[in-house]
């Protein structure tokens, strides 16, 4: 694909929080594209900076630095009224699924809620498209009068992935959607995800905590550590052959089906914790727990470099 096809650009963005005096960078200087019709994973433990990523991109936080392209034009400057435009295109599917459904309110008016943001229904024609959206991720239409409270964890997740679609976007970041969900129905809703993306041509950004699931459903997977990028691949070169020392940790702790593979594969154990966000250790912030690292780790931040085609890594290894 060339640069045409670029959907989301991402240059240099950052995102800090004041906290007391100190300075929390949660999101710092992280650049990348997203091609239309792809799907990017963003993975990376707790508190590593990806859900703030997502909001800052879609601009629900302000950046402290950097920029967002939509289509090749920057969305970091639009006025009120451009943004709410703008928001048609962009769109954010949450966690809990509960926690982002108001519980006084009927399905149908959460769905329909969106519709009258935009003025895109009324009457008779808003009805008919709520009960059109609901078949759309498979549920029954009839049930647009029911409350939140009266449907199962996986069906709520297909109330906000409803909600979401109703203003009929391009791109979606998906904030790890199915990990406040049962195993069991996980697939399902990754399943309904990657259907909904070939019939209506979108773009997702789809945060998650583990390699695991986002091997299924992304193009492309980013690896991040405390508020940096550290390793970005298409799917099979980065779980066939990671660069990165953390990816190659995260990969380890996944388990394999096969007993007798997983019997004898080597396992990288992580020492200690992740550090603060608020103080990272100096150089590579992965150096402190790093299985690899050298002198040079301390001293310099590694360079953000291509080291094989489309396989991007921050490691000294690698510098
Ligand atoms: Fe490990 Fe050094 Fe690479 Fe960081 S730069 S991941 S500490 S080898």
């Amino acid at each position: 694909m060339d640069n045409r096809d670029t959907l989301i650009e991402v240059r240099n963005l950052k995102k800090f929080f004041s906290i007391g005096d100190n300075t929390l960078k949660a999101v710092n200087d992280i650049s990348f594209e997203i091609k239309r019709g792809e799907t990017l994973g963003v993975v990376g433990e707790s508190g590593c900076g990806k859900s703030t990523a997502g909001r800052t991109i879609l601009r629900l936080y302000d950046a402290t630095g950097g920029d967002v392209l939509f289509e090749g034009k920057s969305i970091m400057n639009l006025n009120h009224q451009e943004m709410k435009a703008m928001r048609r295109n962009m769109q954010m599917i949450f966690q809990d699924p509960y926690a982002s459904l108001n519980p006084r309110m009927t399905v149908g008016d959460i769905i329909g809620e969106a519709l009258d943001i935009h003025n895109l229904a009324s009457g008779q024609k808003r009805k008919e498209r709520i009960q059109e959206l609901l078949s759309l991720v498979s549920l029954n239409p009839e049930h647009m009068n029911r409350f939140p409270h009266e449907f199962s964890g996986g069906q709520r997740q297909r109330i906000g992935i409803a909600r979401a679609l109703a203003v009929e976007p391009k791109f979606i970041v998906c904030d790890e959607p199915i990990s406040a969900l049962d195993v069991s129905v996980q697939a399902q809703v990754v399943n309904l995800l990657e259907q909904l993306q070939e019939k209506m041509g979108l773009t997702y950004m789809f945060i998650a905590h583990d390699l695991s699931m986002v091997k299924y459903i992304s193009d492309r997977v980013a690896v991040m550590y405390l508020g940096k990028m550290v390793e970005l691949a298409e799917s099979d070169a980065l779980y066939e052959k990671p660069l990165h020392p953390y990816t190659q940790a995260l990969l380890s702790a996944i388990p394999i089906p096969d007993p007798e593979i997983e019997r004898n594969r080597e396992r990288i154990v992580l020492q200690g914790d992740v550090p603060s966000p608020m103080n990272p250790p100096s150089g590579c912030h992965f150096r402190t727990r790093c299985p690899k690292a050298m002198p040079e780790c301390a001293a310099s931040v590694p360079v953000w470099k291509e080291v094989e085609p489309g396989h991007f890594a921050a490691c000294h290894l690698y510098n």
